[in-house]
């Protein structure tokens, strides 16, 4: 998706309407520097306003994502790239969050790590010694949680069974049976149960 292009022809279908940066703003409850930022290429509108920016500036989002107004003739072409080019978006995003929590979990644990070496082995009294353990547990907790979240709602696990991709719920990721990325799930189309495996797109 080109940015630039989406960015000029917002701006464009904005004057057309004789909408304000500030007036259109308003009338999504957003401020008007993002709308600035993305009549100058520098971000997209979130997927939960489109639908209404579209419809104050009397374009489809098939519009708004090609930068231009779709003739009827390559109507479906369109479509189906713009479709194409949100999937490989929310695959990199995908991507970058898996990278994020190995980040996460890495770091997270090393601090634990150093604080049980610390308290183990030296010399302080009992009371720091609790300090320190207790510390590397409360950052290690809430960490291992955000790192769990990340891991549901990225990307997709595949059955082993029958194929089939889906997000799990929190709970059924938090109690399954893991080994790294592979959690030992029940499979909501086919019912089995397998180990199953992240995978980032829907085709794989
Ligand atoms: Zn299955």
């Amino acid at each position: 998706m080109d940015q630039i292009k989406i960015g000029r022809f917002i701006a464009a279908r904005r004057k057309e309407q004789k909408l304000t940066q500030l007036q259109l703003a308003e009338k999504l409850g957003i401020t008007d520097r993002a709308v600035s930022k993305w009549e100058t290429g520098k971000s997209l509108p979130d997927a939960s306003i489109m639908l209404e920016l579209c419809g104050l500036l009397r374009i489809t989002v098939n519009d708004l994502l090609s930068g231009e107004a779709v003739s009827m003739e390559n109507y479906n072409e369109k479509t189906e790239k713009n479709l194409i080019e949100m999937a490989r978006q929310k695959e990199l995003a995908d991507k970058r969050l898996l990278q994020i929590e190995v980040f996460i979990c890495i770091i997270s644990s090393v601090f634990l790590l150093a604080m049980l070496l610390l308290a183990v082995y030296i010399n302080i009294p009992d009371w720091l010694r609790f300090v320190l353990i207790g510390t590397g547990f409360v950052q290690f907790v809430p960490a291992m949680l955000l790192a769990l979240r990340i891991e549901q709602v990225a990307g997709y696990y595949k059955c082993a069974k029958c194929g089939h991709k889906y997000i799990p719920t929190y709970l059924s990721v938090n109690k399954a049976m893991h080994f790294g990325r592979k959690r030992y799930m029940k499979c909501p189309e086919c019912g089995r149960k397998s180990w199953q495996s992240k995978v980032i797109s829907k085709s794989e």
